[in-house]
């Protein structure tokens, strides 16, 4: 037999040790989620691999999960009969910081000014949390190959740890935890029960204690509506999104056709797209009768529904289906289409009957919806009446719908205005809004710089033209109220308009006088019908 190997932990690891070792966790106990999530997703590998492989170690062993404490040595031990590690994948995913999780995970920290126990679910530091506990922890693992070898690996986390050949093994994955003096209380049967009893519960696998099965819970995106409670949605939100905030909202939704569905979609309880950290991946996993296919599938949705976290099961997929076919598999295509215009009509029916969660909702995640009406073709209509703007009849930070403002249009009025600016007090307080405002015209209010690209896009809603205020040639009408003062006579007013012109030379295309303005004597009007002046400042700082 070979001697045990020394190996040291990559610098990352050493700091992410380092933070969750002594600052991170005041709830110690979180270790016991993080071993049997990754039991879990073990067990889940090999079930996957047994679809499409023959040669499976131990194939008869069951898909379980196995924890035993012993009180009187102070030990934990948590097994699976799942995938387990070659000696490459113990040195690449248990040394190492694969991913680039550490690196988000530690800059995340930075940002956030502390750490918090959101964060790590997010970045994967999960198994690192045993060191919270342990003052030494082997790791017995052998992989799923009948050819493999098994190994033992096995560390006190202090910045080494060895490797070295373990005859004997089962197929899976063994952890066994010595624990600190001051941390025994995890080696305590009653202990362990109450935590499984708290984060386990929705795990898919038997999980037995010292014998006994903990968990009897069955998927609760198959049970119908009325057999879950709020507080299960809620828990079952925290175990799926490894979240530690609630959901804001939730859609339980089941259909036989055309497809055969159960989706449990949730809103997180805030944005999950943190600045400076780039695009999230979608967050609900994709399942075909429990078996999970894939946990963020990339064509389930369309990219502005990426906020999203849940599970979508679909008993019509093909089990063996692989991640590389589902990219352009039709059936993956059709289940898009059905689910993401039931987010629509579930956001429309909220929208009616709940306005203040809706705006809720719309405040965290109204830039995704945004992203959709500008670049998701197919959803653009269903989506447009869910887009909120501020506008010159609402209060300053309420906002209305394009529906709304149909419904509160003049009888003559036949386009939608909208006007863009930084801020409302700049829109209220600029040349733009009075020629509207004396005639009773509502404009929406464009604050979010996005906002006119994506009315731009949109283009019309109802058959009505949506149009940027600054444009030139906009027909609004007489105005209700007449200028104080004198007007100018014609000839002092070409005049005036042909001084300008010549003083402003090639900056203008044309001076001319109006009937738009009340108390301003000019403004500048836009004769691009495509673009805005917004628009082009956009477009010229992407440029340069
Ligand atoms: P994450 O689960 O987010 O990937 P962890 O730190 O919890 O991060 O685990 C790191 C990696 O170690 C896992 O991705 C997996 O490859 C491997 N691993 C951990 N526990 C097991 C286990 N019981 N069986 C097989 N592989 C495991
Ligand atoms: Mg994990």
């Amino acid at each position: 037999t070979q001697a045990p190997e020394k190996h040291s932990f990559q610098a990352e690891v050493k700091q992410v040790l380092d933070i969750v070792v002594n600052s991170l966790y005041t709830d110690k106990e979180i270790f016991v989620r993080e071993l049997v999530s990754n039991a879990s997703d073990a067990l889940e590998k090999l079930r996957h691999t047994q679809l499409t492989e023959k040669d499976i170690k131990d194939d008869n062993l069951e898909l379980e999960i196995n924890i035993t404490t012993d009180d009187a040595a102070g030990t934990l031990t948590i097994q699976d009969f799942g995938i387990g590690m070659t000696r490459d994948e113990l040195i690449g995913n248990i040394g190492t910081i694969a991913h680039s999780g550490s690196k988000a995970f530690l800059e995340a920290i930075k940002e956030s000014g502390g750490a918090n126990e959101n964060l790590i679910g997010q970045f994967g530091v999960g198994f690192y949390s045993v060191f919270m506990v342990a003052e030494k922890v082997d790791v017995f693992t052998h992989t799923w190959h009948t050819g493999g070898e098994g190994f033992l690996w096995s560390s006190d986390g202090s910045g080494e740890y060895i490797i070295e050949p373990s005859a004997g093994q089962r197929r899976g994955t063994k952890i066994v935890i010595k624990l600190k003096e001051e941390h025994k209380e995890f080696s305590q049967e009653a202990r362990i029960k109450g935590i499984l009893e708290r984060y386990s519960s929705f795990i898919e696998f038997p999980v037995n204690l010292n014998g006994e099965k903990v968990n009897t819970t069955q998927a609760v995106w198959l049970k119908s509506k009325s057999d879950v409670t709020e507080e299960e949605y809620k828990e079952f939100y925290k175990f799926q999104a490894k979240a530690s905030d609630e959901p804001m909202d939730w859609m339980h939704f089941a259909a036989d056709a055309p497809l055969s569905i159960n989706a449990l979609l949730y809103f997180p309880g805030h944005n999950p797209e943190m600045p400076g950290f780039g695009r999230i991946d979608c967050g609900v996993a994709l399942h075909c009768r429990k078996v999970l296919i894939d946990p963020e599938p990339k064509k389930l949705f369309p990219e502005w529904m990426r906020f999203l976290k849940g599970v979508v099961d679909s008993a019509d997929l093909p089990l063996n289906i692989s991640r590389e076919s589902m990219q352009d598999s039709a059936l993956i295509a059709k289940l898009s289409q059905v689910l993401t215009k039931r987010l629509i009509k579930h956001l429309a029916d909220m929208a009616k009957k709940d306005e203040e969660k809706y705006n809720q909702i719309w405040k965290t995640f109204g830039n995704y919806l945004k992203e959709g009406v500008a670049a998701d073709f197919t959803h653009r209509e269903g989506l447009a009446p869910l887009l909120r703007f501020e506008s010159s009849m609402t209060e300053a930070g309420k906002t209305t719908g394009l529906q709304a403002y149909v419904d509160r249009m003049k009888e003559d009025q036949k386009e939608i205005y909208f006007i863009t600016g930084p801020n409302r007090q700049t829109i209220e307080s600029g040349p733009y809004l009075e020629g509207f405002k004396s005639r009773g015209i509502e404009v929406l209010f464009c604050i979010d710089p996005i906002d006119d690209f994506v009315l731009g896009n949109l283009s019309q809603f109802q058959e009505k033209q949506l149009v940027s205020a600054e444009q030139d040639d906009l027909e609004l009408g007489e105005s209700n109220e007449v200028p104080e003062g004198e007007a100018l006579d014609d000839a002092s007013t070409e005049g005036l308009c042909t001084w300008l012109k010549e003083t402003l030379g090639e900056r203008v295309k044309e001076v001319s006088a109006g009937k738009r303005l009340v108390d301003s004597p000019v403004l500048a009007l836009n004769a691009d019908k495509m673009m805005t002046a917004n628009m082009r400042r956009m477009m010229a700082a992407m440029q340069s």
